[in-house]
């Protein structure tokens, strides 16, 4: 016998900034004219965002002299498809780009999970750079390095772990963005503070008019007091593997089951804050919470003007038996049998976890379940 050992420990560095500034667009150009990264650049956006800042990103591009193509696709979630995919890594070997190339994405969730999947397996991989667009890109899906994209039997099968060379932030942008989806990036800034910062939660409740109001003072603090949390998680899990990164699921176990309940017609932030709704009353009912920051978890999504019931039609559907079975169907579709419990991320306090026999999430009966979901009928 011979044997043969490939030696392929060592130690990698992947940490990477998050700039919050303004007139991003000129600032990333110029930066990388006078530090550029890659040979040539592929800036992909999606419809809506490329006629309003991408557009204008790759002038900026051709205006420090660098070399660069504007790549597009249909906005929407329908669009993070694997045809879109192939179809962005077509045109990326049409026009010759090789493994010196370096992908910028500009744009929501969307756009960034699409990108981020194109530069993950581009050549076996080139490096990124994000522009977060939407709210809900800018405190979450840019950070984190979670790309990928949705096949037919569901949403994010195929992805990568795979972390940008920067993250740059323009408030500004939010100037554009439709208030439904501001509200939707809202729910996970709750999230990020009933989870892991009540400071963060006062500033909401201060706030809310500005927000509101995109004020970009406030909007920066509160996007990097998110940021802050989720980048502090990353780092001590970056691929969920001690458990840790589960806490930023808050919400998210019921809220996903409510999506698919719904068919997808509540949007996700919709989803998340009737989630957390039901997870904090399980967590008040399970005597981990107390009853004033039950009620202050609901007033804060409900300045937010982030939903606390499920609209009535869908509420009358939960309340029937074959509607209660299908949603428990969707609870329990990563379970192997029926009736096992359920893990969920419940709150000790607004602003902290509770760690339950030394992990994030605790198990919960079904019957308990089901009395939380009443929170929001
Ligand atoms: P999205 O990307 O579809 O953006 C929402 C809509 O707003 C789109 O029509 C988009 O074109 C438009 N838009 C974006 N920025 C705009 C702006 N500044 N002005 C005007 N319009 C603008 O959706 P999203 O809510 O940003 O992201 C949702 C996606 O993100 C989902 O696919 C989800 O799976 C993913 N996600 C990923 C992570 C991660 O860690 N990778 C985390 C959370 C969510």
């Amino acid at each position: 016998m011979k044997k043969l050992k490939v030696n392929l420990k060592k130690e990698i560095d992947k940490s990477y900034p998050i700039i919050i500034n303004k007139n991003i667009i000129f600032y990333l150009a110029e930066e990388l004219r006078k530090n550029p990264i890659a040979f040539s650049y592929a800036i992909i956006s999606d419809s809506i965002v490329a006629k309003l800042y991408g557009e204008k990103l790759f002038e900026q591009f051709k205006n420090a002299g660098l070399k660069a193509h504007l790549f597009t696709f249909p906005y929407g979630e329908e669009n993070k498809s694997r045809k879109i995919w192939e179809s962005l890594i077509s045109k990326m070997l049409r026009a010759g780009l090789g493994r010196d190339s370096c992908v910028i994405a500009i744009g929501g969730g969307v756009v960034i999970d699409m990108a981020g999947f194109v530069a993950s397996t581009y050549m076996r991989g080139i490096p990124w750079i994000v522009l977060p667009t939407s709210l809900l890109a800018m405190v979450d899906a840019s950070v984190g390095g979670k790309v990928g994209i949705d096949l037919i039997y569901g949403k994010n099968l195929v992805g990568s772990f795979w972390q940008p060379k920067a993250v740059y932030i323009d408030v500004d942008f939010l100037q554009t963005l439709p208030q439904a989806h501001l509200k939707n990036g809202l729910a996970e800034v709750a999230k990020t503070g009933f989870i892991k910062d009540a400071e963060l939660i006062s500033l909401l409740e201060q706030k809310t008019k500005d927000i509101f109001s995109k004020d970009a003072e406030i909007l920066e603090e509160m996007i990097f007091r998110s940021l802050k949390v989720k980048a502090r998680v990353v780092e001590k899990d970056e691929e969920e593997k001690t458990g840790l990164r589960k806490i930023l699921n808050y919400g998210h176990t019921i809220g996903h089951a409510l999506e698919a309940f719904s068919d997808y017609k509540l949007l996700h932030g919709w989803a998340v804050s009737l989630g957390m709704i039901v997870a904090s009353k399980i967590s008040y009912e399970i005597g981990f919470l107390s009853s004033a920051d039950l009620k202050g978890h609901q007033k804060i999504l409900n300045a937010l003007d982030l939903p606390i019931k499920l609209p009535k039609s869908l509420a009358k559907k939960l309340k029937t038996a074959s509607g209660k079975k299908r949603f428990f169907d969707y609870l329990y579709k990563d379970k192997k049998k029926r009736g096992e419990k359920i893990e969920m991320v419940l709150l000790e306090k607004i602003g902290k976890v509770k760690k339950y026999k030394g992990n994030w999430t605790v198990p919960v009966e079904e019957k308990l379940i089901e009395r939380g979901v009443e929170a929001v009928l």
